[in-house]
């Protein structure tokens, strides 16, 4: 089942689908803000006018290019890679890098596009923007990854700058990665210009809480949607998708907030611990040694390896998506409700299908929305890139208490959204309305540009 759109709104879909073809993921993405704008043309019909939809659609710059590098062997390989500069109306381009071999247009536009919107809702001066590689940094050696890294950086580091565009990590990268990146940078430029990535080191400008951002971010989320419901995290049993940063810190967060986190993931197979995940194993096993998940039950053999499993299939009153794109489909969604599931956030970009929204939607199960729900991660890269313009450091209690505050407003404005659009608790059309007129009403603001 697809939503119809808005009058208005469908020859403006229909102009994204042909304008770029194969992009499937960018036009889910297009599509899914599309679907909750319409009432939006009604009550600001000069945007409307001024073609914001039409204009915020298409990327202001998009960079692609070859990235030759050689492996350990000696042989000659070839990625490509991509940045897109999506929208720079609030202020410098600002998103992630991703490395991982399904990489292509379609991928890094769809990121770029929802990058808009939740840097909207942090409500700090950050655009939206995204880039990646094809590139699989599974299996690769330290001196491949760092080759591959400075090859990248060779042509990249002439389109970024700290009053451009400031890349991160995403999936694939993180922060040995964004040593390798930045180290080139700096060597290339002459310059030590720490606001031009985020996600570093301790010792070389990174912030405090960066790392735990994006996951406790969202439990921080998650709280405040169980908050509405007078519930809480505290006693629930949690399941979270992936085993990557996002998803550790999210089970960090969760257990430290009292609740039981029983299963995570990664792409070959769920582990589900009913003595709840042993994190310290799991951040040795995944942060330290980068082994795979099934030396989780080697370690600890009471818990059990569901290999090609579904990680949606066990029973949970939370589900937490921090795996990666379309993960959870309405299927799932249908054995969440079925199984008890009274709440889902988005740790992940875009991990819930359009139908499986619309089965948690339809059942009334608060859903916090990635754009909404992760901003914790890039809004706290805005508070490391508010530290290197002040050549300070922040303790770790002092960024975590931002984090949650901004956690906790972005929560109240997408929810204050929803209300005044007649959608009461639908955190779907509250985050993309509030960042859509952040964004459309600056763009306004600046000209025809
Ligand atoms: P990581 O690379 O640290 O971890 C990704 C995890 O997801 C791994 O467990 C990986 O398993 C799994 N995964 C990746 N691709 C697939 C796939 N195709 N199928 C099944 N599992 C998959 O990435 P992050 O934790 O940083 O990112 C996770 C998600 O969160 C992404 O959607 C990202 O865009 C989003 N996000 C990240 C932010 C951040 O600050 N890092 C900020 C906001 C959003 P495997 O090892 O087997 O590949």
């Amino acid at each position: 089942m697809v939503a119809g759109l808005d009058e208005k709104l469908e020859p403006i879909y229909q102009d994204v689908l042909r304008r770029n073809p194969g992009e499937t993921e960018f036009h889910q993405a297009v599509r899914e803000v599309l679907e909750t704008l319409g009432p939006v043309l009604v009550k600001y019909p000069e945007l409307a006018d001024q073609k914001i939809i039409q204009r915020i659609c298409e990327p202001e710059r998009q960079i692609i290019f070859r990235v030759p590098w050689q492996d350990d062997r000696g042989q000659i390989q070839i990625n490509r890679a991509f940045r897109v500069e999506f929208n720079s109306a609030l202020g410098p381009f600002k998103g992630g890098m991703r490395f991982h071999p399904s990489v292509y247009l379609g991928i890094i536009k769809f990121l770029g596009f929802e990058q808009i919107f939740k840097n909207a809702l942090t409500g700090l001066p950050i655009g939206g923007g995204k880039g990646g590689s094809d590139f699989d940094p599974k299996g690769k050696s330290d001196s491949e990854i760092m080759r591959f890294c400075q090859s990248l950086m060779t042509e990249l580091y002439r389109h970024i700058g700290e009053h451009t565009d400031v890349p991160a990590g995403d999936i694939g990268v993180g922060q040995r990665e964004i040593g390798y990146l930045f180290g080139q940078y700096k060597r290339i430029t002459n310059r030590y210009e720490s606001g031009v990535f985020t996600g570093k080191g301790l010792s070389w400008g990174g912030s405090r809480a960066r790392t735990e951002a994006t996951g406790y971010g969202t439990i921080f989320f998650l709280e405040e949607m169980l908050k509405v419901r007078g519930e809480s995290i505290e006693g629930k049993t949690c399941i979270v998708s992936g085993s990557g940063n996002v998803a550790i810190y999210a089970i960090e967060k969760a257990m430290a907030m009292g609740a039981r986190v029983i299963a995570c993931s990664d792409s070959n197979g769920v582990v589900v611990d009913q003595d709840g995940i042993d994190l310290d194993l799991l951040k040795q096993i995944k942060e330290i040694e980068r082994r795979r998940l099934t030396s989780y039950v080697q370690e600890k053999t009471s818990a059990t390896y569901l290999e090609d499993g579904c990680i949606w299939n066990i029973p949970c009153q939370v589900a937490l998506p921090c795996a990666t794109q379309n993960e959870l489909t309405a299927k799932d969604a249908q054995c969440l409700i079925k199984n008890g599931c009274i709440a889902v956030a988005e740790g992940a970009n875009m991990p819930t299908t359009p139908e499986g929204i619309r089965v948690l939607l339809e059942a009334g199960i608060p859903f916090g929305p990635g754009k909404a729900a992760n901003a914790g991660g890039v809004a706290t890269s805005a508070l490391e890139m508010q530290q290197n313009a002040s050549r300070d450091s922040w303790s770790f209690e002092h960024t975590e208490q931002r984090l949650q505050q901004i956690m906790v407003n972005i929560h109240r404005h997408c929810y204050e959204t929803s209300e005044e659009f007649d959608a009461q608790g639908n955190y779907v059309v509250g985050a993309n309305i509030a960042g859509f007129l952040k964004v459309g009403q600056a763009m306004a603001a600046l000209g025809l540009v």
